[in-house]
């Protein structure tokens, strides 16, 4: 049931921000012919399927109550690993998503860097995840909301990257979904 009301918020959200019947902002083919709306798949292997597949784990936490934020580790256009804010549900203040997801990676790996890897996550990192970042030496970041209030970027002395050097960072994909996640887990606990 999570998916499909994901889903239907997802499909609300794109025709209020349609001008046009085609629209291809943020993520896949969505052809909105009033009453009907139609969603083509999205391509396999590209950053948006799997920030797609990273809301999908931001929504299985914001099921259980959790602040929705979801990661998932991609190595070869395959997900090595998949991970969810579980800070509730383990009283653990460091549970966020992209620190299981990367210790889940690493132990399926078998290794404790992931330089040929990308890390998707819903929002922004915070410093404390871009720490653990920092000694994976992961090869990318894809990250899809800002977060004005932890993210890292709050942080930046100079615009020093907190990153590993080698590593890339891209934002933005998927971010009004990603984003719109937050904003209404928020609402509802108001
Ligand atoms: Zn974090």
């Amino acid at each position: 049931m999570a998916d499909i009301r994901y889903v239907s918020f997802y499909t609300v959200f794109l025709r209020q921000s349609v001008n046009s019947p085609w629209t291809m902002d943020h993520g896949p083919w969505t052809i909105d012919f009033s009453p009907f709306t139609f969603h083509l798949p999205m391509l396999p292997e590209s950053h948006e399927y799997f920030m797609q597949q990273a809301l999908k784990e931001a929504q299985l936490a914001f099921d259980s109550d959790e602040v929705p934020v979801g990661a998932v580790v991609v190595m070869n256009n395959k997900i090595i690993a998949r991970g969810h804010n579980q800070v509730e549900l383990l009283n653990d203040s460091t549970a966020h998503a992209e620190i299981l997801a990367l210790t889940s990676a690493y132990s399926s790996m078998g290794s404790k860097y992931l330089p040929d890897a990308t890390l998707y996550v819903t929002l922004e990192p915070c410093l404390m995840c871009c720490g653990a970042l920092y000694w994976g030496k992961i090869g990318r970041i894809v990250y899809g909301a800002s977060d004005e209030k932890n993210g890292f970027h709050k942080h930046l002395i100079a615009n020093h990257s907190p990153f590993h050097p080698k590593t890339e960072v891209i934002n933005g994909v998927l971010r009004d979904e990603c984003a719109w996640l937050m904003k209404s887990f928020f609402q509802q606990k108001r």
